[in-house]
């Protein structure tokens, strides 16, 4: 069977986004002079090599996941190391592979031993007249990293910073994945920071939905996170199923205003454990 292959939509001069698979994150692609990063790489279920080689020819591609969740991490086999950071793998070998959490047909695509390679707040990836700088950003997950990009003066987000169309997820588990041990303070305090570097940027590109996110998007989050702290937010959507097992969870919109995207929590996760 031949393989299926990526499609991909530039979102600015140097930046694109990878897509044509179901269910995963935005794979962003920027290129450099030397070298492109791959930012996340979704399930990996295409020939990620080959997607970016028809965007940038012979370019070494730096890979790097802002989170370990599957859909942005699951094709980190196809690479021999891929940047991460230490809170991502907090019980793992560095050595480790990444587990594919599901079956997917990966045909003759490359298989590496993938190692991987700690970031920390203020590293820096220079790819050649762009730069990407690493800002942590606990929440989503403890591992959760944005990368600011000056030259294109944009930030990539993650699924700290979601999208229009997809939620903030603030969970504590659900039976299929683990999502967050921080707090909703610790996220309001990394959406602060970002928020602090607001000169350096003009938008958001999130984690899904590849389209640029304006500034007032970020303050919506703050808004969100500081009504879920002081006991103001009131559940948008009561109904939401809870997990077996699982504390209730609730869905929070700001009261009346179009907000784009909501907060998904539970209660257990609002303050931070003393
Ligand atoms: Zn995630």
């Amino acid at each position: 069977m031949k393989q299926k292959e990526y499609q991909s939509k530039q979102i600015m001069p140097g930046i694109w986004v990878l897509y044509g698979f179901s269910e995963e994150c935005c794979i962003y692609v920027v290129e450099g002079e030397r070298k492109v990063a791959l930012i996340d790489n979704g399930m990996g279920t295409g020939d990620l090599h080959r997607a970016v080689e028809k965007l940038a020819p012979g370019k070494p591609i730096v890979a790097i996941n802002t989170h370990c969740h599957f859909d942005h991490s699951a094709g980190n086999f196809q690479f021999p190391e891929v940047y991460m950071h230490p809170a991502c793998y907090p019980d793992q070998d560095e050595t480790e592979s990444t587990p594919c959490p599901r079956e997917v047909e990966y045909e003759d695509l490359p298989r590496y031993d993938t190692k991987r390679i700690p970031v920390h707040e203020g590293d820096v990836f220079d790819l050649g007249g762009v730069t990407l700088e690493v800002v942590e950003t606990p929440g989503h997950t403890p591992g959760c990293i944005c990368l600011l990009d000056r030259t294109h003066r944009v930030l990539f987000g993650g699924d700290m910073i979601g999208s229009n169309a997809h939620n903030i997820w603030m969970l504590r588990s659900l039976p299929w994945v683990t999502f967050s041990t921080v707090s909703m303070e610790c996220y309001l305090r990394s959406l602060r920071k970002v928020e602090k570097l607001g000169d350096a940027y003009d938008g958001f590109l999130g984690g899904h939905d590849a389209c640029v996110l304006g500034k007032e998007y970020l303050t919506e989050l703050i808004r969100m996170a500081e009504s879920i702290i002081d006991g103001t937010a009131k559940p948008y959507h009561p109904e939401m199923p809870s997990p077996p097992g699982q504390p209730p969870v609730v869905c929070w919109k700001l009261d009346g205003e179009n907000v784009p995207t909501a907060i998904l929590y539970q209660d257990e996760v609002i303050f931070d454990r003393k």
